[in-house]
């Protein structure tokens, strides 16, 4: 496969629980079976939905847990210049309309001042498909699409593009409850001319009640007492045979495959 450097990237919005270590227990298998590198990113752009030393947490959990990242942990907050500039290099207009006048939105064929707070949105218009390594070939019609919100905060389908490619990021593993944003996110790479990346979405945790496992569906925080069971739980629903070694990093480097 060549070069490979995967990445875990938690919004710091509550504490982990099991739907994110799933996703971070893929992404940190596929990324070692491949010899490759295997980076951190707090997506705290969205600082309203932040929630005050939870990104500490989630850090010191996925230590607890086994984890060990490479290089620096990539925050969001701190990356607003790299997006300012990305915006800049997009085919886009500016939105004035309000959430009721969106469906008759006519502002792609107007030309709007680019002052106060409006949304600005990419011109689409292209389907885009790709290979994913779990589904198969998925494709989808990308339209005009939000890269900036009307409050100043930049669009995540905007950051996560901009970052993977900073990162040098080769390979995605993550929740298949995000397939359907890789078309706008694959999208952007090609307007801006970044490398193209592989894709794995694994099934999502879901509860009893058949919901995705989140922080508004009240999924319980990681219990670090738990941890090796956790993981083989997490291990379980990625359809993997259990690994027997008695602490959560053993267990995870078993699960890894000894590398
Ligand atoms: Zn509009």
């Amino acid at each position: 496969m060549g070069e490979y450097t995967g990445r875990f990237a938690p919004s710091p919005t509550g504490p982990l629980h099991l739907g994110s270590l799933v996703a971070a227990l893929a992404s940190y298998v596929d990324a070692r079976q491949h010899g490759g590198k295997w980076l951190v990113r707090i997506e705290d752009l969205d600082t309203p939905r932040c929630v005050p030393g939870a990104a500490d947490d989630i850090l010191r959990t996925l230590e607890h847990f086994g984890f060990e990242w490479d290089g620096p942990v990539m925050f969001q907050s701190e990356r607003g210049e790299a997006y300012r500039a990305a915006l800049e290099r997009l085919p886009v207009y500016a939105c004035t309309c309000s959430r009721k006048s969106l469906d008759s939105c006519q502002c792609r064929n107007l030309i709007h001042k680019p002052e106060g707070m409006h949304s600005v949105r990419v011109f689409g218009g292209r389907t885009i498909g790709f290979e994913d390594r779990h589904f198969g070939w998925f494709e989808q019609q990308v339209d005009d699409f939000v890269v900036r919100r009307a409050d100043g905060l930049f669009a995540y389908q905007l950051a996560v593009v901009v970052d993977d490619a900073e990162q040098g990021v080769t390979d995605i593993v993550r929740g298949s409850d995000l397939l359907d944003s890789t078309p706008r996110q694959i999208f952007l790479q090609q307007e801006l001319g970044m490398p193209k990346i592989r894709y794995k979405h694994v099934p999502v945790v879901r509860n009893a009640d058949g919901e995705k496992l989140s922080k508004q569906t009240l999924a319980p925080a990681l219990d670090w007492a738990l941890a090796a069971a956790l993981l083989n739980q997490a291990a379980l629903h990625l359809g993997w045979p259990p690994a027997e070694a008695a602490g959560p990093r053993e267990l995870l480097r078993e699960l890894a495959g000894g590398f």
